[in-house]
């Protein structure tokens, strides 16, 4: 079932060896709840606890793919969820701080991701538009629910070189990449609509 999903986001344009390994690789069934088991290897949303989801196993891919990773990096992550993106990003080397403001889930995913081997180097209880500026610069920013704009702070704690992904928009947004030139020189592309859960702020 896995390989078929990882056919299925291969023949919608993921080219990425690592991206597509890790997908194959990680047994999203454990991430999701009991009543959805029989669909976790089709390449949908499916909710999770606390009203959220756990993203398509495509957009997953789609927005890894545009961080560039490498072993080693330093990666921050908005919106862990139920872990599984950052699973992804585990699995590809690298060193993972994820922030999320539900303490449901972040008490749930803390104790579950050990479980299956994860090691992120640290899961937060927190509001992500802050970032994390004790850990920063990272050498990329992943968001993983909908931002109506850019939180500043984000953009701040990049490295030069370093990457934001980052769904902008209130209904649908639109997956937008900045990568930082110099330390006040950012340049931004779009890749198209996706639809996430909102990024809501202050309410941790
Ligand atoms: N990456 C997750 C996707 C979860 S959906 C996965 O792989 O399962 C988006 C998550 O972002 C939700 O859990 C939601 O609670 C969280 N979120 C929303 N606004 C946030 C904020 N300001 N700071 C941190 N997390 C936030």
């Amino acid at each position: 079932m896995r390989q078929k999903l990882v056919d299925t986001i291969t023949a919608k344009g993921i080219k990425n060896e690592n991206v597509r390994a890790a997908i194959g690789k990680i047994p999203r069934h454990l991430f999701m709840d009991s009543s959805f088991l029989d669909h976790a290897y089709q390449d949908k949303a499916f909710p999770i606890a606390a009203e959220q989801t756990i993203s398509q196993p495509y957009t997953v891919a789609f927005q890894t793919e545009l961080l560039a990773l490498e072993k080693g990096h330093k990666v921050l992550e908005i919106g862990t969820g139920s872990g599984y993106q950052c699973a992804v990003l585990c699995e590809l080397g690298a060193k993972v701080y994820s922030i999320e403001r539900q303490k449901e889930l972040f008490k749930k995913t803390s104790n579950f991701l050990p479980k299956l081997g994860y090691r992120p180097k640290k899961l937060i209880f927190g509001d992500g538009y802050k970032g994390l500026p004790e850990e920063a610069p990272f050498d990329s920013i992943i968001v993983t629910a909908g931002a109506p704009f850019v939180p500043k702070p984000l953009l701040a704690q990049l490295k030069v070189d370093g990457r934001l992904v980052i769904p902008i928009g209130n209904e649908t947004q639109t997956m937008t990449l900045f990568i930082r030139k110099s330390p006040k020189e950012f340049v931004k592309q779009e890749f198209g609509d996706f639809r996430f859960v909102p990024m809501l702020e202050n309410k941790a």
